[in-house]
């Protein structure tokens, strides 16, 4: 089931999700209806607090474009973005590495809004599946910043955060429309 997604400055967005302890039927079914959510909105990626859901878990599918990462790991293991994605996850802690990158990024919480945004290019995320399996995920490229950017939303924080001041500035008329429009 396709779910509406929330929009900024809806004030889930800005809290610490909790923590998944048990995965629940509801849990499962949530995450299945963000996959679908997803897809429709053409994302590539979405966290719970995105359908209005305070809790740590996230979908991310960046499969479209083989060449967007150089390797992928998936504990140890050398993989592909198909065999990986969509990767659905809980509970994650992120270890970033490598040198910063610069590249777009779009928020499927901010329809109409896109921006530069530097964040480190490699990662390696621990974090866990639906039926407790723990993977260690090593990237970089697209799939990194995609896990970092769903990872920022199930702590409060939101890509707007990390722009540039003169991004902001930029953009502040459109923020307050949006506040005008959604708050
Ligand atoms: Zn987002």
């Amino acid at each position: 089931m396709i779910r509406p997604i929330v929009f900024y400055p809806d004030p889930v967005l800005r809290k610490v999700g909790a923590r998944v302890e048990e995965v629940t039927p509801e849990i499962r079914e949530l995450a299945a209806d963000m996959v679908e959510t997803m897809y429709d909105a053409s994302g590539v990626g979405l966290a719970a607090p995105q359908v209005g859901v305070s809790l740590q878990l996230a979908i991310v599918d960046v499969s479209h474009d083989e060449e967007c990462v150089s390797y992928v790991r998936v504990n140890g293991e050398e993989m592909t973005l198909k065999d990986i994605c969509p990767l659905t996850f809980i509970n994650p802690e992120l270890k970033l590495i490598g040198e910063k990158d610069t590249d777009m990024e779009g928020c499927l919480s901010f329809p109409d809004l896109r921006g530069d945004i530097t964040r480190p290019f490699e990662v390696i995320a621990t974090l866990y599946t639906l039926d407790g399996e723990k993977l260690v995920i090593e990237t970089d490229g697209l799939f990194a910043r995609a896990i970092q950017h769903e990872t920022d939303h199930l702590f409060g924080k939101l890509f707007i955060d990390r722009m540039s001041s003169a991004r902001k500035m930029a953009i502040k008329r459109q923020l307050k429309e949006m506040q005008q429009e959604f708050g």
